[in-house]
């Protein structure tokens, strides 16, 4: 990409109402856009991170043999209404609206109802299950509080992933898989060593559920932690049953603020018994079908991974989030020049920052964007027949040889 081709402008301040760091420097960089509170845009640069950290889920889940749908975001109150989860009283975060035409409609704050529903018309036998169907999906929630930025939307991205098992053994087994993906995702993602399997309340029919909390300054959620981080668990399971049950006792818990990154679910018979989503066994009989329900927050999960990295001068992307892996700066004709050349080709990993303005702003916006590594060409290096790399989360900068660098 040639900055000089974009419409985006970076901020030397962040908007006044924008009081959350990811919120301000994502704005400031250029990455989304603020519509009102609780709503924001994704330009260019956002949205590539988006796409990346969808690329990493999607690897992942492909791996377990799941398939990609993409359902409605507008729902008929009707199976909602099956589930008692239409009530506002039920679910208090509704975006509701109506037809012209008469009749009530819903904007989807989750998926269960609607794919419990969709599923009847394709599973009918236990040939058809297990079955694995996830999807990348905008949802709809009234939050009370939207003040920090991209971590609580009122509009916001979810990866939503459902499992139809015949058994519960079968439910179990998959949902341990799930739980290794998760654990792959969330490594890949940069925020591995900060994420923590969390348990949490599980609901009417698993004893506990379990989160994935990343330990966060500014994260809502508090969790409880033991020294060697093997047992972690959230506030609503914090009580003597738990703690028996895990094997630890208070004193050995530290508590901490996180965010909720994902979350995973035993659902069973849940959503399937009130919808009437059934398959016929080997016997002909007519059985329950065991459902799980697997959510990842995919634009929380930028947020986050903001949270965490960025430092004083600006954001900081791993590797695999990062929309360009270089910020490749030119400075005087010959600079300019073969930093042109190096450019040629490479306009999907490398953001050419080829405006017109001084060397120091351009320095100070690649601070600003985070890219992993920063590349100057100009005619100090070249009397060495060199560029400068610097790696933006570490500082490290070193030469190398333009050779070297033609190879990259
Ligand atoms: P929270 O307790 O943070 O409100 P939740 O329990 O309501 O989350 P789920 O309904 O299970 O969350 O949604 C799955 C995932 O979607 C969550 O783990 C979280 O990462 C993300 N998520 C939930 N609500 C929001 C929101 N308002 N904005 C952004 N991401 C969200
Ligand atoms: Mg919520």
């Amino acid at each position: 990409m040639r900055f000089s081709k974009t419409f985006i402008k970076t901020l030397r301040t962040a908007p006044k109402d924008e009081i959350a760091t990811n919120g301000a420097l994502l704005t400031r960089a250029g990455y989304i856009h603020k519509e009102m509170a609780g709503v924001y845009d994704y330009l260019p640069l956002g949205l590539r991170v988006i796409e990346n950290i969808k690329g990493v889920i999607r690897e992942e889940l492909n791996k377990l043999g799941c398939e990609e749908i993409q359902m409605s975001a507008l729902q008929n109150p009707e199976p909602w209404e099956k589930t008692g989860r239409f009530s506002d009283q039920e679910v208090d975060i509704w975006f509701k609206t109506e037809l012209a035409s008469g009749g009530k409609l819903g904007l989807a704050p989750t998926h269960e109802e609607p794919i419990t529903t969709m599923l009847k018309s394709y599973i009918s036998s236990y040939k058809d299950l297990p079955l694995y169907v996830y999807q990348f999906q905008t949802k709809f929630r009234n939050e009370l509080r939207a003040k920090s930025g991209i971590l609580r939307g009122r509009e916001f991205l979810m990866k939503d992933l459902y499992s139809f098992h015949t058994s519960e053994e079968d439910l179990d087994k998959f949902y341990a898989e799930v739980e290794q993906a998760y654990n792959r995702i969330f490594t890949r993602l940069g925020i591995g060593e900060d994420t923590f399997e969390t348990f949490a309340s599980g609901g009417i029919f698993s004893k506990y559920s379990h989160e994935f909390q990343t330990v966060l300054p500014v994260g809502e959620d508090t969790i409880y932690y033991n020294g060697d981080k093997s047992v972690v668990l959230n506030k609503e399971v914090l009580e003597d049953e738990t703690l028996a049950d895990l094997g630890v006792t208070r004193e050995e818990l530290t508590e901490t603020t996180a965010a909720e990154v994902g979350n995973i679910f035993k659902l069973k018979f849940k959503y399937s018994e009130p919808l009437g989503l059934k398959y016929i066994d080997e016997n002909n009989a007519q059985q329950n079908i065991y459902m799980g329900c697997y959510g990842i927050g995919v634009s929380r999960v930028m947020g986050v991974i903001v949270e965490r990295f960025a430092d004083d001068k600006g954001l900081v992307w791993p590797e695999e989030v990062a929309p360009y892996k270089y910020y490749l700066v030119g400075i005087g004709e010959e600079g300019r020049a073969v930093a042109e050349k190096f450019y040629q080709g490479r306009e999907d990993e490398v953001l050419f920052d080829d405006r017109n303005v001084r060397p120091g702003e351009k320095f100070a916006d690649a601070d600003l964007m985070g890219l992993p590594y920063r590349i100057v060409i100009s005619d100090k290096t070249l009397a060495e027949d060199a560029a400068e790399i610097t790696n933006r989360a570490t500082g490290e900068n070193k030469l190398i040889n333009l050779s070297e660098l033609n190879n990259l």
